[in-house]
């Protein structure tokens, strides 16, 4: 992950400073020495993370904050400032302002490597949502841009781990202005809390009387259903060492008491919205699997599938020496449905075709939808005979019931079937692809609403 980070500081020994740090890191950075500077670099070349100095001579942190926050071009790379005064009210004008999140001048390492990191993996998960939202739009599909994100990371449900009665109501109270906060003093109860409901940030103290709540933390890294589960732990001052192993085994973030509470509802905020991201790239990619594999009308395989399926099936039957049959299932003078009735009506009868087939088939067979009023059923373990009655069941269930294209009208369908079977080692599917096209072309002449087997 190399990130770019611009390092904005009046005072050149502090760009020197963070700009090293952050190139041990393998950080790329870029610089700038006031305001009017940054906001140029921001718009000509862009930055993943930018540092951001509050006290500058003419244009302040904030203001430059507020500016990269109202441009659309600028307002999705988050902001840290950099805060010479540990000054809490330097923190609410901060987020006022839109910042993401705080270093305190002098800047600790590891807050500062763990806050450039956690924001610049945010701001690669949204540059990822907007590049496939625009090749969604590219492709024609029906995606808006302004539909994907995190939106402000409000609204999440955390599940806070702490015994000390005090300090989880003090952080219940502050983060319920924002969020929906469970709480659980026992970590081995949490586990168990966890799966019930669906939570977007895990909060846990390192201070836990008689129980060390980095075990809980190695425990779900060590569970795929929660191995994204953003983890914020809550450490004491002087922990570096423990704070460290919660970094290294997969924590996403920390907080050091005492808990200022900008900072927390900034980071929670963070962590949030990089869950929603997370979770919606995970949605899309299962969207767009299921696109390239099924036909949109039906809901069954396209033909795309069919064909790399059928090889399949033609080997595993062949290494067997199981046979396989295939039915391809063909409307009959359907144009003149689309002709008297429309074309939606066409589709109402597309897609009750496709539901009586798919109920009239076993689990194991598979239903595609070649093309057209064209399907496919490829039916393993099953030989010519047993496909014959498979095929005349099927031709019965569409000639007998009539389709209802509207409230008032029904019309009497009929389709013709043919039919074919391996045939040895050395058939192929294309083979009974081919043979099955040439029965259903004998049914389709003699006389159509018939089923006909391949006589090879
Ligand atoms: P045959 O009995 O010989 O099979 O005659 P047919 O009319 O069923 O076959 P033909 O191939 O001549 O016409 C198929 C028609 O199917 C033509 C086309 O407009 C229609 N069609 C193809 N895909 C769709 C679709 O997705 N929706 C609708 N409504 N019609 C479709
Ligand atoms: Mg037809
Ligand atoms: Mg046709």
């Amino acid at each position: 992950m190399t990130a770019r980070v611009l390092v904005v500081d009046d005072i050149e020994a502090n760009v020197k400073l963070l700009e090293a740090r952050l190139t041990i890191e393998y950080f790329e950075t870029l610089t700038a020495r006031s305001g009017p500077e940054a906001l140029q670099i921001c718009a000509d070349e862009g930055a993943d993370v930018v540092l951001l100095d509050v006290m500058m001579p003419g244009m302040d942190g904030f203001e430059v904050c507020r500016r990269l926050k109202a441009d659309p071009k600028t307002q999705h790379i988050p902001v840290i400032m950099v805060t010479a005064l540990d000054q809490p009210s330097d923190k609410i004008r901060g987020l006022e302002a839109g910042a993401d999140d705080f270093l305190t001048k002098p800047v600790d390492d590891l807050a500062l490597i763990t806050r450039v990191k956690n924001l610049s993996r945010l701001k690669m998960l949204m540059d990822e949502m907007l590049k496939r939202a625009s090749t969604g739009e590219q492709m024609g599909m029906d995606q808006d841009a302004s539909a994907f994100g995190g939106g402000a990371g409000l609204g999440g449900k955390v599940l806070l781990v702490e015994d000390h009665a005090r300090s989880a109501t003090r952080i219940m109270e502050t983060l319920s202005s924002e969020q929906t906060v469970d709480l659980e003093s026992d970590p081995q109860r949490a586990l168990m809390i966890l799966p019930e409901k669906d939570y977007d940030l895990l909060m846990v103290s390192l201070s836990l009387s008689g129980t060390d709540g980095l075990r809980l933390c190695s425990q779900l890294r060590s569970l795929n259903r929660f191995r994204q589960l953003p983890i914020l732990i809550i450490s004491e001052p002087g922990e570096n060492v423990r704070l460290l192993r919660g970094l290294e085994m997969g924590v996403n973030d920390y907080l050091v008491r005492p808990i200022e509470k900008n900072e927390m509802m900034a980071r929670v905020r963070t962590q949030i919205k990089r869950k929603r991201y997370t979770d919606q790239l995970r949605n899309r990619l299962e969207e767009s699997v299921e696109m390239a594999i099924t036909d949109s009308l039906t809901g069954l395989y396209n033909r795309h599938y069919m064909e790399r399926h059928l090889t399949t099936l033609v080997k595993e039957a062949v290494q067997r020496g199981k046979p396989l049959s295939m039915l391809i299932v063909d409307i009959d003078y359907f144009k003149a449905v689309n002709d008297t009735h429309g074309h939606q009506a066409g589709d109402a009868v597309l897609k009750d075709f496709a539901n009586r087939l798919r109920e009239n088939i076993r689990g194991i067979d598979l239903a595609c939808r070649l093309g057209g009023e064209e399907f496919v059923v490829m039916m393993p373990e099953t030989d010519l005979g047993k496909a014959y009655v498979a095929g005349e069941r099927l031709r019965q269930r569409i000639a007998s019931v009539p389709f209802q294209v509207s409230p008032n009208t029904e019309l009497t369908i009929t389709a013709s079937v043919g039919i074919a079977t391996l045939d040895g080692a050395d058939d192929t599917p294309e083979g009974l692809l081919k043979r099955a096209d040439e029965a259903l072309y004998s049914a389709k002449r003699d006389g159509r609403n018939r089923v006909v087997a391949d006589a090879a």
